[in-house]
């Protein structure tokens, strides 16, 4: 299956090239095309099944379009999509993928929301091969819990202790429906969905902290603070994990904060002291 994607995208990636020289030696007028592409079978007969085929394609194509606009094909934007990476980026960085195809030395972890709208690499620039990226919903990092959280824990073990991060990052966001979520789900226990609440829930300790603080009235209408809160948790939850704690003493791992708000356009960083010492032996 791997193997028939890619040859399309193989066969696609020629395509798009031939017909863009098609269309630049045209001139764009498309008498002139048809014109062209005539006398080019006739010159050359063995093109003829691969013209029929391309033809075939774009007529295809073209039935799609409705009053002048093409309509959205789901399947047809990954395919381009993959094209424009691949021409834009893995052609043109030879060296980079060069490099990334042996293997991968990334300097952060991060923890981002699975919100469409918070994509760490784009938002922070970071290129391919930088970042041990988890992504789920809300930006969670629950406690250890070798049953429960097993994809967590793996992810982190493999980060800290075989990749060997120097950084590990909680990214927090605005309208994050996860944080929503917590500061509406029931406290006593209920839950109507299969996972999410129950997930969203090793947030509740934040939800704890603002609401003893700020008092109901006022808590309810601190959603950022709750984002932000929520994030603290999870910094503090990452040292309940030994190779973490390990990483934090030998000062060869940091812990940070972060919170971008993408209705302002900003981004804060933080670091919280946890003032953690090793453990006494007698
Ligand atoms: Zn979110």
């Amino acid at each position: 299956m791997a193997g028939k994607v890619r040859m399309l995208f193989c066969c696609m990636k020629e395509l798009s090239r031939e017909e863009q020289k098609e269309g630049e030696e045209m001139g764009g007028s498309y008498e002139a095309a048809i014109e062209g592409l005539k006398k080019l079978l006739s010159e050359k007969e063995d093109l003829k099944t691969v013209a029929t085929a391309k033809i075939e394609q774009i007529t295809a194509e073209l039935q799609k379009v409705e009053n002048g606009k093409v309509e959205f094909d789901p399947v047809e934007k990954l395919k381009n999509g993959f094209i424009t990476f691949k021409r834009e980026k893995y052609e043109k960085y030879p060296e980079l993928y060069g490099q990334l195809a042996k293997g991968q030395s990334p300097k952060y972890m991060v923890f981002a929301c699975s919100d469409s709208r918070v994509c760490p690499s784009h938002i922070l620039d970071l290129q391919p091969g930088e970042a041990f990226i988890v992504r789920n919903i809300a930006n969670m990092v629950p406690a250890f819990d070798k049953t429960r959280y097993a994809g967590a824990g793996a992810a982190i073990e493999y980060g800290v202790v075989h990749l060997k991060v120097e950084q590990i990052v909680v990214i927090g966001h605005s309208c994050c429906g996860g944080i929503k979520g917590l500061m509406a789900c029931s406290d006593d226990g209920t839950t109507s969905t299969d996972f999410i609440e129950d997930w969203i829930k090793i947030g509740a300790p934040a939800k704890a902290k603002l609401r003893a603080e700020l008092g109901e009235a006022e808590f309810i209408n601190q959603i950022i603070q709750l984002e932000k809160e929520a994030v603290n948790i999870s910094l503090g939850n990452l040292l309940t994990y030994p190779f973490v704690r390990a990483g934090l003493l030998t000062k060869t791992l940091q812990v940070k904060g972060g919170y971008y708000d993408f209705v302002k356009g900003t981004f804060e960083l933080w670091s919280l002291d946890f003032g953690i010492t090793p453990t006494l032996t007698a």
